[in-house]
């Protein structure tokens, strides 16, 4: 009986196995053809100013729709990042970001854009030059961009990361540490990099209560002395609101405030507040 029952759990496992090696199989090779069948697009999500609410940046996220239905990017990213169509998607999304970008200057707006970029991305010798061929073509001013690096990547020595992050910042971009927490990076790679953002990871806003808050509590105080802003992820509920507040987190971004949304309903439901940004743009890193 009992073994009979390991039996089938284990037949069950398998078939669940085969079924994600087929779908991750399939859908590794369409993601190949998403850019050429126009699949793609950006939706953008705030990141709200702590202490006045308005909105200073808005994070670029990428959406993709196959089949008629939503392959969120947690399960297609890394198979394009496998299969090296991440380049092409990756191009795609720096370029639509830029030229967001420019129909927001002729707009009179000026809010920064954080762009994800790939490993895999900066990867390639091009990348950097990549980069700045668009940011001529589109006459945009580089510092109105961050680009997001997940902190995991710093887990080993990586001197062509450094280098291409150091070019990026002579270029006038800032760098953020995103998902921070969940890796390993050191402080002195916060230091070594200049970096200008970190971005203290969901799963710590999600506790609070438990250890979450001491994350935070020695995120912010390395903050002044390492001269980066922190932006808190994930924030659900005013009661986390509250806390980070307290805590001195500049910066907050969770569906409290927005869901990712196509730049048309942003524009919006923010309209004011992005006006304001221009005034202070100058001043701020973020
Ligand atoms: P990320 O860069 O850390 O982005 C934040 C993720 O958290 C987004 O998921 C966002 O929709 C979600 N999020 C924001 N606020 C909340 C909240 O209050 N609650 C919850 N539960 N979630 C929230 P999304 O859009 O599914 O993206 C997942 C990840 O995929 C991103 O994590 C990023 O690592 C990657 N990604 C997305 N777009 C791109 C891209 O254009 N290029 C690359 N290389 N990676 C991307
Ligand atoms: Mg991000
Ligand atoms: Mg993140
Ligand atoms: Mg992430």
């Amino acid at each position: 009986e009992n073994k009979h029952t390991q039996k089938a759990d284990y037949v069950l496992f398998s078939k669940d196995l085969a079924e994600k090696v087929q779908r991750d199989f399939s859908l590794s090779s369409a993601i190949r053809k998403a850019v050429a069948n126009k699949q793609l697009k950006l939706v953008y999500q705030p990141i709200i100013e702590t202490s006045n609410g308005e909105c200073h940046a808005v994070e670029a996220l990428l959406r993709w729709e196959h089949n008629g239905k939503a392959v969120p990017p947690d399960v297609f990213i890394p198979l394009a990042e496998k299969n090296g169509a991440i380049r092409e998607i990756g191009y795609w999304v720096l370029e639509n970001a830029i030229q967001q970008q420019h129909s927001m200057m002729q707009d009179g707006l000026n809010i920064k854009i954080c762009i994800n970029v790939s490993i895999v991305q900066f990867e390639d010798p091009e990348f950097v030059n990549s980069v700045k061929a668009l940011i001529d073509q589109y006459k945009v001013d580089a510092s109105l961009f961050h680009i997001e690096i997940t902190e995991s990547v710093f887990s080993s020595d990586k001197p062509k990361l450094l280098q291409a992050i150091k070019q990026l910042q002579t270029l006038g971009l800032f760098i953020s540490i995103d998902d921070f927490g969940t890796g390993y990076s050191s402080l002195s790679v916060i230091q070594d990099l200049g970096v200008n953002i970190v971005k203290v990871d969901r799963s710590f806003v999600n506790r609070l209560d438990s250890n979450g808050a001491a994350i935070v509590k020695a995120v912010m105080l390395m903050a002044n002395e390492l001269n980066y802003k922190v932006v808190a992820e994930g924030v659900e509920t005013p009661e986390q609101e509250a806390k980070l507040k307290a805590l001195g987190v500049h910066y907050l971004q969770g569906y409290l405030f927005s869901k990712p949304q196509p730049y048309t309903h942003l524009i919006k439901q923010f309209g004011p507040s992005f006006q304001s940004i221009s005034n202070n743009s100058l001043t701020s890193a973020l």
